[in-house]
């Protein structure tokens, strides 16, 4: 595949000026910025394309061989050789000098920023399942960095905290030159901070910071459920050089109960009935989640059905009021008898039919007098 013509790629006629060329290129490497079309190769190809005829084009010597002999006047070999220089392994996120940074949100001063703020922190809470219903107090302790108390957080025995590093200029990244790109790298005199301590404090060696741990009495309101998120502001790791604190983040997961299933807000069981409950209906007390519970079982209902109550599930959160307790009722047939439960049974079984005929759950449902 031959070359585009450098001059096409930027689009720019073949006698433009210096700041032509800048303003060309600096369009086009807006438009296709790796960072700003990820995964999008076309769009990278353009990049390097635009990058290379600029490199080229910006530099009197090549463009010159480049106006006399082509792309062959500025390829292949030499110290520094471009020509096959753009194989990937430039990390082309980082391409850019002083030109461009600012516009990509490179700069120094806000990485500098950035890294000032301490770290999120998360702990993992197991409770029980009544808990999560009623709510609860639990004391955690947690591990967290915390300002140096022998330095106040200035990290330098002298007070006099942290000086502008000299190696980058307080940048945090140092640039080089590779093949005709400026690649930037974190800066190794100070660790990418921008600023280096020259007289460290014994205890936090310059670190500012310390490991403690703390006692912290987490507050779990009534009604959360698996998963619920607690944030508790500013109590994550405290800031390099007395920067905010990030956030600590409780998330909670439950313990399952032996019989409550919960369904959102509604509490969800079952509960066996004999078949003269559920023939005759009854008024019968049950386990709640909180105490006893009155349940009425209408006359004449069918295995499997659900009785709602209302109010005895879960509580909202945050929110008045509580959910439904749905206990669903499963009519038990007993497997043995004595002699006098068979003989009623027999006679009862006598004055009870049942069309014994092939039919559908549907209508199963629909016909009411199934026992006349
Ligand atoms: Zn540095
Ligand atoms: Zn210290």
């Amino acid at each position: 595949m031959s070359k585009a013509d450098y001059y096409e790629v930027l689009g720019v006629s073949r006698d433009a000026s210096e700041q032509e060329l800048k303003s060309a290129y600096r369009k086009l490497a807006l438009k296709y910025h790796p960072d700003r079309n990820p995964g999008d190769h076309a769009a990278e190809e353009k990049f390097k394309e635009a990058s290379e005829a600029y490199q080229v084009l910006c530099d009197a010597d090549k463009r010159a061989a480049y106006d006399r002999f082509g792309h062959a006047g500025v390829s292949g070999g030499g110290p520094g050789g471009f020509g096959g220089g753009f194989s990937g392994a430039v990390d082309l996120g980082d391409i850019f000098g002083d030109l461009f940074g600012e516009m990509f949100n490179m700069g120094g001063q806000q990485r500098a920023a950035r890294q000032m703020r301490g770290d999120d922190l998360r702990y993992d809470l197991t409770i029980d399942f009544h808990e999560a219903v009623f709510g609860t107090e639990k004391e955690i302790r947690i591990r967290r960095l915390e300002a140096c108390e022998t330095c106040k957080g200035a990290g330098s025995k002298s007070g006099r905290g942290p000086v502008t590093c000299p190696q980058c200029q307080g940048r945090g990244q140092v640039r080089y030159q590779q093949g005709f790109f400026s690649v930037a790298r974190t800066c190794n005199a100070c660790a990418g901070r921008g600023s280096i301590i020259n007289d460290p404090c014994d205890t936090c060696r310059g670190e500012t910071r310390v490991t403690k741990e703390i006692k912290l009495t987490v507050k779990v309101p009534a009604g959360v459920e698996e998963g619920t998120r607690i944030r508790y502001g500013g109590e994550g790791d405290g800031g390099r050089t007395n920067g905010p604190s990030g956030d600590l983040y409780i998330v909670l997961s439950i313990r399952a109960h032996d019989f409550f299933h919960r369904e959102g807000q509604n509490l969800h069981c079952v509960i066996p009935i004999s078949f003269p409950q559920a023939a005759l209906g009854a008024e019968i007390e049950i386990e709640g989640v909180d105490g006893q519970v009155m349940l009425k079982i209408p006359e004449g209902i069918q295995s499997g059905k659900e009785i709602r109550v209302r109010g005895k599930g879960v509580p909202y959160l945050n929110e008045k009021g509580r959910g439904d307790l749905i206990v669903k009722v499963v009519v038990q047939i007993p497997k043995k008898l004595s002699k006098a439960q068979r003989d009623l049974i027999t006679e009862l079984g006598k004055s009870m039919s049942v069309e014994n005929k092939p039919t559908s759950p549907g209508l199963l449902e629909k016909m009411k007098d199934l026992f006349s």
